[in-house]
């Protein structure tokens, strides 16, 4: 067990480290992060900075010998880094666990390996795989790197002669190769986060998530969706979770059709289909992380309201010094939450906040979440460099 007083190193400081520093403070653990130079909203609150780059072995160290526990919070973090922090320090989840769901294929192969069915695919690493891969899958397909892949990025969508051709020049582009998988004719998206903790297991029930463009764009909870694809949903990240011998949370990224289940990806860490977990549920996907890696009793994952939802806030233009207009309508209706990263920079498409809004039933605060968020916009605001 890792008292409260001790310190927990994050390897990665974005929006994720940040809400994760929150509850580690709160119950009285230090906190130091690992962040390369640029806008790394958990950089403020750590109490230990360390700007380098990921793949800095020197500075991982640094970041081991400040921490009691070490965890991350992205999964492209460098295998070697992930190793010199394990020499020294605990690191949860697993170095192993990490390397396992970084390269696409070998998901694959351990979630077959355990009966848990994928989109149809094939491992491609010559434009001569990609051939064959393609006549065998057929249109419409995802060619999909295998490593480094986030947010849809890595990804090119195979459905015309044009698109085919496109994706056949970027096949020698890449390290680590790639995956060609079948579009899946999937009724809806849901993700398991599922908490273990030495012999202990908890689950949160599924969330439905809609994405757009690659990006999540709503979270509902609870999910919509038969009894059996419900339950099968939680049995996978149970049975994934176990496998993966987890400490920590993890992510299980899934479609649903019918009652039939397959995963799209794993991450394990928290994740963005977890956030509504912050007001909605009795303990967190933060709070059930750091008691996680702590050693300590998991809390319950009990959704403490009719329903609730997410909705991000994403970025439009390219700009510094943001400010966000439209906070006070939004909080002027009961039971909305906002949440803004501290990000300066705004971008297209990233993520620099989100919305909660809690409800009488999920459609109820769906409805109120996407109403709240389309009506923040960001501002420029003049500042000295
Ligand atoms: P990913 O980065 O793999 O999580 O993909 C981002 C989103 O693209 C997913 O959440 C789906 O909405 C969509 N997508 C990815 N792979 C497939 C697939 N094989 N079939 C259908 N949609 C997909």
């Amino acid at each position: 067990m890792i008292p409260p007083g001790s310190t927990i190193g994050i390897l990665g400081g974005g929006q994720l480290g940040r809400m994760l520093a929150v509850p580690i403070r709160q119950m009285g653990y230090g906190v130091a992060v690992l962040a390369p130079l640029g806008d790394a909203p958990a950089l403020g609150l750590a109490d230990h900075a360390i700007r380098a780059s990921f793949d800095d072995l020197d500075a991982a160290r640094r970041l081991a010998e400040f921490s009691d526990v070490v965890t991350y919070e992205f999964e492209n973090v460098p295998a070697a880094t992930a190793r010199a922090v394990a020499e020294r320090r605990p690191l949860h989840p697993s170095a192993r666990l990490l390397e396992l769901t970084q390269d696409r294929n070998r998901e694959h192969d351990f979630l077959a390996g355990l009966g848990i069915a994928t989109a149809p695919g094939r491992e491609v690493h010559t434009v001569g795989e990609f051939d064959a891969a393609l006549v065998a899958l057929g249109m419409p397909a995802r060619l999909k790197s295998a490593l480094g892949g986030y947010d849809g990025g890595g990804q090119l969508r195979v459905h015309d002669a044009a698109s085919a051709s496109a994706a056949r020049a970027r096949i020698p582009t890449v390290e680590g190769g790639w995956r060609l998988e079948a579009e899946v004719p999937f009724e809806r998206e849901l993700s398991v986060i599922v908490a273990r903790s030495g012999q202990e297991l908890r689950a949160y029930a599924p969330f439905e998530n809609q994405h757009q463009e690659g990006i999540l764009h709503l979270t509902r909870w609870p999910a919509r969706g038969s009894p059996r694809s419900l339950t099968r949903a939680l049995e996978i990240a149970e049975a994934v979770a176990v496998a993966g011998d987890l400490c920590g949370v993890m992510c299980v990224e899934m479609f649903v059709g019918g009652d039939e289940v397959s995963v799209n990806e794993l991450a394990p860490r928290v994740h963005n289909s977890g956030h509504l977990t912050i007001e909605g549920a009795a303990v967190s996907q933060f709070e059930q992380h750091v008691r996680a890696i702590c050693g300590l009793p998991l809390g319950s994952p009990e959704c403490r309201v009719g329903g609730v939802a997410m909705a991000n806030v994403l970025g439009n233009v390219d700009r510094r010094h943001v400010r966000l207009g439209g906070a006070a309508a939004l909080l002027a209706e009961p039971g909305v939450h906002l949440h803004l990263y501290g990000k300066d920079r705004e971008r297209p498409r990233r993520k620099m906040g989100h919305v909660t809004a809690l409800g009488v039933d999920a459609d109820d605060a769906a409805a109120r979440a996407l109403r709240a968020a389309a009506n923040l916009s960001f501002m420029g605001a003049d500042r000295a460099e």
